[in-house]
């Protein structure tokens, strides 16, 4: 289960703060680490702040999207000091975001997202994820280190996998009424946005209303039988265009 939870950290400047976040996920079980184009990777001050977790640091993966760090997770949920910056389901609390996350984790590869040190995620990143949380924090100086905010988002995780409900110890859901992957769900959307512009519905390429419907499907959370039903749907809409 917790070998099924993703730490990500997008473009990170400082490689110490790569290795001080290997040490806070191997503190709280986790292994799993992705870097997205990490400024200095391998590196010799990643692998001294690790201290101990050097596994980790060596074992990370380098990818050069979000997208690709996340293809294959049924829940992506974005780190962020702002609030409220997307339309996209919120955690105020990291507690229930945890329960969650460590109840997809039973199933499925979930992940947490964390953005620069400077600048954090873009508005493109924050679209590639499912979810956003915030860690509450000083209103008047709220934004923790990085490996800091890995630490305490980790340390929650693993928290609400000790605590997980009896109800998650053995049984696993079927699949369909697991949660569709994030590459299914793009999958989804390029169709979708394929079907509206053959229909004449959209005359061009409208990346609001994309976005629009991507935050409405977002909140509905399809499980993966209403991902195929709607898919099936699409197609029939193609075929009758087609057949006139
Ligand atoms: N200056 C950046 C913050 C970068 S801190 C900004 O304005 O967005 C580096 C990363 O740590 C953030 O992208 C976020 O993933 C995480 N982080 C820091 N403080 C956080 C908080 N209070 N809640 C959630 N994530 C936080």
């Amino acid at each position: 289960m917790l070998s099924n939870i993703r730490i990500v950290l997008v473009q990170t400047y400082h490689p110490g703060n790569i290795g001080a976040s290997a040490r806070a996920m191997k503190t709280m079980g986790l292994t799993d680490l992705v870097l997205v184009n990490p400024r200095c990777y391998p590196d010799s001050e990643a692998s001294r702040l690790a201290a101990g977790a050097e596994d980790v640091v060596d074992g990370a993966r380098v990818v050069t999207s979000l997208e690709e760090a996340v293809a294959d997770c049924v829940q992506v949920v974005g780190a962020s000091a702002r609030l409220r910056s997307l339309p996209l389901p919120h955690f105020d609390e990291p507690e229930a975001m945890a329960r969650e996350l460590v109840s997809h984790a039973a199933d499925d590869p979930v992940a947490l997202v964390f953005g620069r040190e400077r600048f954090g995620l873009t508005n493109d990143e924050i679209r590639c994820c499912s979810h956003q949380v915030s860690i509450p924090a000083n209103p008047d100086y709220g934004i923790l280190n990085l490996s800091q905010a890995v630490q305490v988002l980790a340390y929650e995780t693993f928290k609400a996998w000790r605590l997980r409900p009896e109800s998650e110890f053995r049984h696993s859901r079927p699949a369909e009424e697991r949660q569709p992957t994030r590459e299914q769900l793009d999958h989804f959307h390029a169709h979708l946005s394929r079907v509206m512009q053959a229909s004449g519905f959209l005359t061009q390429p409208h990346a609001r209303t994309e976005a629009q419907l991507q935050a409405l499907f977002a909140r509905a959370q399809p499980n993966r039988k209403e991902l195929s039903l709607l898919r099936g749907l699409l197609r029939s809409l193609e075929e009758s265009a087609t057949g006139d």
